[in-house]
């Protein structure tokens, strides 16, 4: 037998080696030996990865190291689940998934004190990383419902698959309309149009199959572009109608975790807006990151994203204001706001920009630096750090992200964007240099941010700082450099507006 600090023979003769071990620890069944055949197993190929960095090999290792961790009453599984969760996280290179994964083992049923104390203790560690509370209830749910499949087939009864609506969320503006139908599972979805009931204007509408309407026929009135939202239950499964009080332009998709279909509508066609030279922007939205039960980022002294973003943001709005420009924040105090209300608060108040604070975060204290942000309108597979961290979605919600994206028109509002943002790199960079010493430049990249999804205008997301730095934390809650930033922005909304 190969023992887990051996000299590692070549990669080969590991994975049969490996592969060996786990054959026999799935013959094993559940228990203790099992347990240790898997993490065998998974150490060897953990161990050939850190070698050959053969991303195939660290997948097969932290599949092992999850099917060591099943039954965490067994000696070893506390050890499994951290060295899975690290692993996952080293290969995500995003310390938020290794948070995740320590939560989910954390939050598992028969856990004993001892490994639950390890587990917490590791997650406070990363407390700057932790995934915002909409990723974390993500994982309860998908613990719950393994929990719950298995105690049904146990009892032999059928488990329900009917998805069923448990939530309706509607914003309105003269411009706009967003509506989100949470279901608590996936299902197949059609939009289509038809005249209005009243006869005047049209209804687009949205069948979604199979799906239980939870209740019967209701409908409630919305204002502006949309006059009545109405939910039914149907011969297929259930029905979303909007009735519109005049021409508009619709988009229907999803979104996962929690399944969500969302329906847009809107007086123009997005991207159609034609002009040269000066640009209008009459009307702009803030967005303070964060708020609420989701503070985001923390500094190692304890600095909250969610309230560093929300004062920059309250320094910003007058001065936008003085210069003449109608400004929304899309919160105006410490409350949780959802990423898809966020645009769609922008979306309906007819904004020309629309610009997202936040604080940036690294697993490596020493990093630093501004960096600004546009949506990647261009990749199919979204990746990267600061997005996972921003989005605090699951991978698969990655994926589809990019499903979403090659379905929507942003030509023009992409190269907007970019406008914007090298406009406010530029503006911040300037405003701080002087009497800031190390302001690193860290450029603009895209990415895919949720929270840029769905905005109908150029928007751009703004990485003020690091505020897992510790020299720039300490920044981030002085007035001076907070007012700095405000600045920052201003004059870039002014060079953007002025057409340069
Ligand atoms: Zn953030």
């Amino acid at each position: 037998m190969l023992a887990p600090d051996a000299i590692l023979p070549d990669r080969p003769t590991v994975l049969t080696r490996a592969q060996a071990i786990a054959a026999r620890a799935t013959r094993e069944g559940a228990g203790a030996r099992a347990v240790s055949l898997d993490v065998l197993a998974a150490s060897l190929l953990e161990r050939v990865w850190r070698v050959e960095r053969k991303e195939q090999d660290a997948k097969e290792a932290i599949d092992l190291y999850r099917a060591a961790s099943k039954d965490m009453s067994l000696p070893g599984v506390c050890d499994a689940a951290i060295a899975g969760a690290n692993l996952s996280g080293e290969l995500a290179r995003d310390a938020s998934t290794t948070y995740a994964e320590l939560y989910r083992g954390s939050h598992k049923n028969g856990v004993p004190a001892p490994c639950k104390a390890r587990l917490e203790a590791e997650m406070s560690f990363l407390s700057a990383f932790r995934p915002p509370p909409q990723v974390l209830d993500a994982i309860d749910r998908g613990l719950e419902g393994e929990g719950a499949i298995e105690r049904a087939s146990d009892a032999g009864l059928r488990v329900s698959v009917v998805p069923k609506v448990t939530n309706v969320e509607q914003w309105s503006g003269p411009e706009g309309a967003r509506v989100v139908v949470t279901l608590d599972g996936p299902a197949r979805y059609q939009a289509g149009d038809e005249p209005s009931a009243q006869g005047k204007g049209a209804r687009t509408y949205v069948e979604l199959f199979g799906v239980d309407a939870n209740g019967p026929a209701r409908s409630s009135p919305m204002t502006g572009l949309v006059s009545q939202l109405k939910v039914e239950p149907t011969s297929t499964g259930a029905r979303i109608a909007l009735d519109l009080t005049g021409p508009g332009y619709r988009k229907v998709f999803h979104l996962l975790e929690p399944y969500r279909v969302i329906i847009d509508v809107a007086k123009n066609i997005p991207g159609q807006q034609k002009g040269t030279g000066k640009r209008t922007v009459a009307r702009v939205v803030v967005d303070p990151g964060h708020g609420g039960n989701d503070p985001g980022a923390i500094g190692p002294t304890g600095a909250k994203e969610k309230d560093v973003t929300l004062d920059i943001a309250h320094k910003v709005a007058p001065a936008l204001s003085r210069l003449g420009m109608a400004v929304t924040l899309t919160r105006d105090d410490d409350r949780y706001i959802t990423l898809e209300e966020r645009t769609a608060r922008a979306n309906g108040f007819g904004a020309d920009l629309f610009i997202s604070i936040h604080c940036n975060a690294a697993e490596k204290p020493a990093r630093h630096g501004v960096e600004t942000y546009v949506l990647d309108t261009t990749q199919d597979q979204i990746a990267g750090r600061v997005a996972a961290r921003e989005n605090a979605t699951s991978q698969a919600a990655n994926l589809e992200l990019g499903g979403i994206l090659a379905n929507m028109r942003l030509a023009d509002q992409a190269q907007r964007s970019n406008r914007m943002a090298e406009l406010l790199q530029k503006s911040a960079l300037a405003s701080l240099a002087n009497d800031y010493k190390d302001v690193t430049d860290g450029g603009v990249h895209p990415a895919g941010f949720y929270v840029l999804v769905g905005a109908r205008m150029p928007a751009v997301l703004f990485e003020t700082s690091y505020i897992s730095n510790p020299e720039e934390e300490k920044r981030l809650t002085s007035d001076d450099y907070k007012g700095r930033l405000a600045d920052a922005i201003v004059n870039a909304v002014k060079a953007y507006r002025e057409g340069r």
